[in-house]
């Protein structure tokens, strides 16, 4: 077997060659345009610039032979290009009377060929590791000019921007009396602090829950419970009844629960709030919902649907009538997926119709209704009325009860197309649930063009997360392929990762400014789109057997949100660990 020698070795040595061959005619015949200065028979400038620059060349060769073995780019070629290159440079300088001028073309070949390597290998690598993008320099900025992490602690300075509304948006009109009463009250100012850091840190709900003598306060991010520093219980009951006075709920009433809802102004923009109490043995406890007003409406991609799932699911908007459900438990961003759908669809030549409870996001041209139990209105009542308004999509929040779901699949059948949720934990599992609700296995199997189960999977924190080797265990349970990726990614953990032992004894921890400590950072949606074909219909329709439809659906490519999500862990936008919670 041949010994093996690194191509740089090769490069250096063949450069070296080729630099005496060249250096060897001009010593020579010691042709006079070779840089010289006075008094000396070389200019030193001018030779360490000479010296500099051919070590820079080397080295530079070195690297892109390192890289291309490290990313499989075959190095013959590029190699080679440098090495032309370098030479062809050095004859400048040797031929061009304008020393400088020779050397910045020398560097101007020398760099071009090397940003042409840099653009093919930085669609290989991961994001983290391309170079001269975006991400490359601001990580530059970091590393060099902030090197201290600061430490993720909101601090309120006088005057906290959030103006209370005591009203929802779609309610009454707006009582300025009860806004004045609660600003002389106790709690005003902690309430106010309370909804600030709250939408700061994204929270979707808010949960106050007395203990004997004090009041818990946990807030919804990225759907995980976070526990942040509790009330005092004189306090926290003070903050409870500011809330209750701005839904205009009975503040003597602590035992029963009561709803409503309230607005604030958070920096320029609404939030709508609503407010469930419910009275508990050590006290009254207090849930909050935030409705984001202003959010804006996502479309296919940015729930996280791949391109091949998006063209998917256009066929499916695109198709005249049928039902279109979408799956998954609460809080799985069903109903941002179904908005996404509607998003898709011409809102002005069609009439859009949706019934919510409540109505999550606001859309124009879309007639937005919403339901409400106590008053008698309810899904199935208020389908019954739109349907004779003449709609071309329906949107039904939920399909919970027998009435809504034969109401959708009747929709469904006449010339609607309608867009539901249930809940079930995957496609297949759907339509066993439609089936219980009471709907005849005929009447879905005609109606229904398709189910998506969908997730939402955390996204690590791209400033913390920490690089890891999978091991080939963990890569099968994945049914990844060990060649397809090199390394996955998993959370930061302050107690294994902390960089120095300086840091070890004291109390305080670093915290990363990006993610507030959590790791991660935002949610994506993970998918699982089964579109019913001739075969899955008849099954549904004869024999509504679930372990044979999920057979049939697998040998039609179905792909579980498992495998779906697999690709976000090659892709290293989350953790094993994080998918496996979410899929199991
Ligand atoms: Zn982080």
């Amino acid at each position: 077997m041949k010994p093996y020698v690194p191509t740089a070795t090769i490069v250096l040595r063949t450069s070296l060659i080729a630099g005496f061959i060249l250096a060897a005619p001009a010593i020579a015949s010691a042709n006079p345009s070779f840089p010289r200065g006075l008094g000396f028979y070389f200019d030193p400038l001018r030779l360490a610039a000479l010296i500099a620059s051919f070590i820079g060349w080397v080295k530079l060769c070195a690297w892109v032979d390192e890289d291309a073995a490290h990313y499989k780019i075959p190095a013959v070629f590029w190699n080679s290009l440098l090495l032309v290159n370098g030479i062809a440079g050095f004859l400048l300088i040797w031929g061009l009377p304008v020393f400088w001028l020779a050397t910045l073309f020398f560097w101007s070949t020398v760099l071009a060929g090397s940003y042409w390597y840099i653009c093919k290998r930085n669609r290989r690598a991961a994001v983290e590791d391309q170079l001269f993008n975006r991400e490359h320099f601001q990580r530059l900025v970091q590393k060099y000019f902030r090197r201290t992490k600061t430490k993720a602690k909101l601090t309120i300075t006088d005057g906290v921007p959030v103006k209370f509304i005591s009203r929802s948006v779609s309610g009454e009109v707006e009582d300025a009396d009860r806004v004045d009463r609660v600003q002389q009250s106790k709690g005003y100012r902690a309430a106010q602090e309370l909804i600030y850091n709250a939408l700061e840190r994204r929270a979707t709900d808010i949960h106050l829950e007395p203990t004997a003598n004090e009041m818990a306060v946990r807030l919804r991010i990225d759907g995980m419970m976070i526990n942040i520093t509790p009330y005092n219980r004189a306090m926290g009951d003070g903050v409870v009844n500011v809330f209750k006075v701005l839904c205009n709920l009975d503040i003597t009433e602590r035992r029963k629960p009561q709803d409503g809802s309230f607005s604030a102004h958070v920096k320029n923009r609404v939030v709508e709030f609503r407010v469930a109490t419910a009275g508990s043995v050590v006290g009254e406890k207090l849930v909050m919902r935030v409705l984001d007003t202003a959010a804006q409406l996502a479309d296919l991609g940015q729930v996280g649907m791949t391109e091949s799932m998006q063209t998917e699911v256009r066929d499916i908007i695109a198709r005249p009538h049928g039902l279109f459900l979408v799956c998954g438990p609460t809080g799985s961003g069903k109903s941002t997926t179904l908005y996404a759908c509607l998003h898709e669809i011409d809102r002005f030549s069609q009439n859009i119709i949706t019934v919510e409870n409540p109505v999550e996001y606001r859309l124009d041209g879309v007639t937005q209704i919403e339901i409400n139990p106590k008053a008698g209105k309810t899904f199935a009542s208020e389908l019954r009325s739109i349907l004779r308004q003449d709609p071309d999509v329906i949107l039904i929040g939920e399909i919970r009860d027998k009435e809504t779901a034969e109401i959708a699949c009747q929709a469904a059948q006449t010339g609607h197309l309608v867009f539901s949720t249930v809940h079930a934990n995957d496609s297949v599992t759907a339509i066993a649930r439609m089936i219980d609700l009471g709907v005849p296995p005929f009447m879905l199997s005609s109606a229904l063009q398709a189910v998506l189960a969908q997730r939402l999977v955390r996204m690590l924190c791209k400033s913390c997360r920490v690089r890891m080797k999978p091991s080939a265990e963990t890569l099968k349970k994945l049914k990844i392929d060990p060649d397809a990726v090199r390394y996955t990614y998993r959370v930061f953990d302050s107690a294994e990762d902390r960089e120095d032992d300086a840091d070890a004894g004291t109390e305080e921890v670093d915290i990363c400014e990006a993610c507030g400590g959590a790791g991660y950072f935002k949610r994506t949606g993970i998918f699982e789109l089964l579109v019913l074909n001739e075969k899955i219909r008849e099954l549904i329709r004869e024999n509504p057997n679930i372990p044979e439809i999920r057979r049939v659906a697998t040998e039609h490519s179905l792909k579980t949100l498992f495998e779906d999500g697999a690709r976000l862990v090659i892709e290293g936008a989350t953790s094993i660990q994080e998918l496996l919670r979410v899929s199991k």
